[in-house]
Order: structure tokens, then sequence, then C-alpha cells
């Protein structure tokens, strides 16, 4: 449930209408509009009658959401969400590009890529640590040792990091990591997402596989609901018949995500295409969609990567593919 204040409404008056939707035993989430006030209502309002909620002098008017999400709804928030990492901020209007190897090899590959990445105006460095891999004789990371050396990178050039958890046992060697990724195959892991609430890091939480809009957006409200809003959407691409690229991207999910959702909005063409020839168009193609960002493999010797190689830019190709991204967001704000 929603209640929209009246227009130039005093602060006193919202905090007073506030403190009786309280005592109606519903949680009360302010956002502050340029024009209104927006209280989303959540917890249980269905003895809450909208009529008795009109009878407030600064309320203008009451209204029921139907989404099962509620925190992550753009109903309850109109103005976009801007999430601070360091000094930055994702979402907001500012762009984000997210770059680094799939995973963390040695000290010198990520330090290298992470200086590399941060000459061509990455603002984050990504790397995973533990990796989900389909198979269990495929690399699966450096784990703990892939953390410290991102550390290091992040130390060296003073990118924030980005790694993904695979499981809350993992949470404590999360301490320094600026945002934590949910990668697609745990979107779902209704526990992590818990967990995860109950800390105050960015979470990037990635689609899965096969998941729609509104399951994605009912993982985000897990994570928002136990009181971590901190949530950044990532479509990566579906699986659908077409078998010629890794998956396909769902260029539809980002303004549709951000019709239906406040929170900010990356593609990861990387994943979602799975081949470095295609990666340039669907990064390009995700901006004039109106992503807040993007999330990009790129790794300094692609063809020996441990990982993901094919998917891989070299730090040149990414060069290249930045300063076209920067003309385009330029022509398209
Ligand atoms: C990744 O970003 O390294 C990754 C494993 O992605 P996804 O979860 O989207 O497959
Ligand atoms: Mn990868």
């Amino acid at each position: 449930m929603i209640v929209i204040v009246k227009k130039s409404t005093p602060p006193a008056a919202v905090e007073a209408l506030t403190c009786k939707l309280r005592d109606f035993g519903v949680d009360v989430h302010i956002s502050q509009g340029s024009v209104h006030t927006v209280l989303g209502l959540v917890g249980d309002t269905s003895k809450l009658d909208i009529d008795q909620l009109k009878i407030f002098e600064c309320v203008e008017d009451v209204k029921r959401i139907q989404e099962p999400y509620k925190n992550a709804n753009r109903k309850f928030h109109p103005l976009d969400t801007s999430i601070p990492v360091g000094k930055h901020f994702i979402g907001g209007g500012s762009l984000t590009v997210i770059a680094g190897p799939c995973s963390v090899e040695s000290e010198e590959q990520i330090i290298g890529v992470a200086e590399n990445v941060k000459a061509s105006g990455a603002k984050l460095l990504r790397g995973g640590a533990f990796k989900p891999r389909t198979s269990p004789y495929a690399f699966q990371g450096m784990r703990e040792e892939g953390i410290k050396l991102l550390l290091k990178a992040k130390q060296v050039t003073k990118l924030p990091i980005v790694t993904e958890i695979m499981d809350i046992s993992q949470l404590d060697l999360f301490d320094e990591v600026d945002v934590i990724q949910v990668g697609a195959r745990n979107m779902q892991n209704f526990e992590l997402l818990k967990q995860l609430g109950h800390t105050d890091k960015p979470i990037l939480l990635k689609r899965g596989l096969a998941n729609t809009y509104q399951e994605l957006l009912m993982s985000a409200e897990y994570i928002m609901a136990s009181g971590n809003e901190n949530v950044i959407l990532c479509e990566r691409g579906i699986r659908t018949f077409e078998t010629y690229t890794r998956n396909t991207l769902d260029i539809s999910a980002v303004p549709v995500l951000k019709k239906l959702s406040h929170l900010p909005v990356i593609v990861d063409p990387s994943h979602a295409v799975g081949m470095v020839e295609f990666i340039p168009q669907l990064s390009l193609a995700s901006l004039a969609a109106g992503a807040d960002g993007l999330m990009i493999e790129v790794h300094n010797n692609p063809a020996n990567a441990k990982c993901d190689g094919l998917q891989s830019l070299t730090p040149e190709q990414f060069d290249q593919l930045m300063k076209r991204a920067a003309k385009l967001s330029a022509a398209i704000i």
C-alpha cells in the first residue's frame, strides 16, 4: 500500500502521519520526491481501510500495490536509487562500468588488469575468487587467496572491488569487499539472500538463467526485506532455444526493470553472448536501452585464461569500447 502525501505538507505533519501508520503495525518507508512524498507501507496491510487513511488532512491518495514486491517497487520509491560505492554512485544517472577478469588467477594478472581497466575509465574492478563452474573438474577459483589478491589490486589502484559469494559461510572473507555479487545460479538461494539482507554491503544480484523479471525482483525483495536496500540488478542473458550465442541478452529487461523498480540496472554482455566479437555492440545497445552500467570481462591474456577466455576483451579492446560508450552516453543524455 502507498500513501501519497499532499504537496507542501510540512515535515512535522508527515512525521505525525508516519507515527500513526506505524501504530497500525506496519513498517513505513518514506520516499521524498521533488513534488510529492510517498509513504510505502510494508507488512500486513490487509486490515488497513483505505477510506480511513484518506481522512487524514495531509493525505492526497492511498493505493494498494498489486505486485508482490514492495521495497523494490518503483511505486514505493518513485525516484531512481543511487548506491554509494567508495566515491562513486551506482544508478541515479551516473554510468558505472565494472571490468576485470572472470577469475582472479595471479597477483600480476589482477593488478595488471586493474590498472588497465582503471586507465580506460572503469569505476569498479571485478574478479571471481569463488567460481560457480558447471564441471567440478574445472578451475574453481583461488578462493580466499583470490580475495586477498583483489584487495591488493584495490590497494594499488583504489578501485572498489566486486566479487561473487557462493555460500554464506564465506561472508567473513568479504569484510573489505565493496560489492558482493550473487551469481545467476544463486539468484534464488533464499537463505543466502536473507543473510545478505542483514549486511550493509551493496549486492549485485544477477538474473538467473531461466528467471522472470518478477522472480528477479522477488529475490531483490528478499535482500531488502531483511534490511539491506542496496541492491543492483544485473541482466546477464537468459537461456532460450538459440544456441549460437552462450545465452540470449534480454535487452527488454533494461527498460522493463527500470519501469517496475527504482533499483539500478546493469548489463553483463560478456556472459550473455559469450563471444568477444559481439560484446561492443551489445554493450552499446544496453546503454541505449537505459542501463545504469555494464559489467565486462577483460583479461590480459584471453587465450590462456583459466575461465571464459572466449568472451574476455583484451585491455586494448576494452579501451576502444569505453571510448565508444562515452560518446554514446553523451549523445543519449
Ligand atoms: C560471473 O560474473 O563471473 C558469473 C559467473 O556470472 P553468472 O552468474 O552471470 O553466470
Ligand atoms: Mn565469467
